[in-house]
């Protein structure tokens, strides 16, 4: 695997993770953002990384230190992409906004470059063709908390090179990552191909009154030894995208989506109930009732 100089585009959420820990495992970072006010937020990100990584990765202070020193800070795409091996995108999910940053990138971006989506719900043949090196185009897509969550699922279109395929398999291994390979275009890839539904099914048991959260919670988590059940995977995701999630379906004409979404934004939304993130979701927290140890008696 040759990589070596890594472009992360768009500082956000998961672009400023992803960056971290590609400096932390050795390679040289530089960061693309749109403007100084999106860079300067991502500085704040970083800095917040050097307590997380010292309590979930026993990173050393030199560690974080040298991760610090390979990150660089750029606003300008061509200057941040001049030597890039590799640029791995996780701009806004929107087709509009992708679309319009390959174009640029294309133009930009040296011939070697590796071009590689963190896209959660789009697919690489939508971009193959406008990132002008479809063979080197494919997705590498990462959870939230990167560090911890340590998976990366590797998808490409039927144009992708095999070659460049397994190099983005090895990199991600070289960054701390379970690589997994998933070797056909898969709306969801693995992960959300088996948890959307799974979730879909809790929340329609809900909303038809087949069952209390509790109840479902219980006989996913009795039933597989999982332990955690749906209800309490959608506080840790957060109320939010489940609603969007269901508004989409119920304005396509899912009528057991519809239901959903009312569902979640009067119960929850409306009522400031985010999930796990600020404590309140189906269950509270901390010490949520399906950590307790009776729930299961
Ligand atoms: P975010 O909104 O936190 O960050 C997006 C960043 O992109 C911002 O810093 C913004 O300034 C920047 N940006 C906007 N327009 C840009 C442009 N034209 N060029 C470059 N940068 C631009 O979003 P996020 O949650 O980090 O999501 C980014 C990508 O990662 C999406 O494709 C999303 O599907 C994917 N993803 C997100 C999660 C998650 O849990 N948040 C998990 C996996 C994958």
């Amino acid at each position: 695997m040759n990589l070596k100089n890594i472009t992360v585009a768009g500082s956000g959420v998961l672009g400023s993770q992803i960056a971290f820990q590609t400096a932390y495992n050795g390679f040289n970072v530089n960061v693309y953002d749109i403007n100084d006010e999106a860079i300067n937020k991502a500085k704040e990100r970083f800095s917040a990384f050097k307590e997380i990584y010292k309590r979930d990765m026993n990173a050393t202070d030199q560690q974080i230190e040298d991760a610090y020193s390979r990150i660089a800070y750029y606003t300008d795409l061509q200057e941040a992409v001049k030597e890039a091996d590799l640029v791995i995108e996780a701009v806004p999910e929107t087709t509009e906004i992708k679309t319009a940053f390959y174009e640029k990138l294309a133009s930009v971006a040296p011939e070697k470059t590796i071009f590689a989506s963190n896209s959660s719900t789009l697919l690489p043949s939508q971009f193959a063709e406008v990132t002008g090196r479809p063979e080197k185009y494919l997705h590498l897509h990462f959870a939230n908390e990167i560090w911890r969550n340590n998976t990366a699922e590797v998808m490409g279109h039927p144009g992708t090179d095999t070659e460049v395929f397994n190099t983005i398999v090895a990199f991600s291994e070289a960054i701390g990552m379970v690589a997994l390979p998933v070797y056909k275009e898969q709306p969801g890839y693995v992960l959300n191909s088996l948890l959307v539904p799974l979730l879909t099914a809790a929340e329609n048991l809900l909303v038809n009154e087949v069952a209390t959260h509790e109840t479902i919670d219980k006989a996913w988590m009795l039933g597989t030894g999982a332990p955690k059940g749906p209800f309490a995977m959608l506080d840790i995701i957060g109320i939010n995208t489940p609603y969007y999630l269901s508004l989409a379906k119920a304005q396509a004409g899912d009528k057991d989506a519809a239901k959903v979404a009312k569902y979640l934004k009067e119960e929850f939304l409306d009522k400031g109930k985010m999930g796990k993130q600020n404590g309140k979701g189906f269950y509270n927290y901390p010490n949520p009732a399906f950590e307790d140890k009776d729930f299961l008696k």
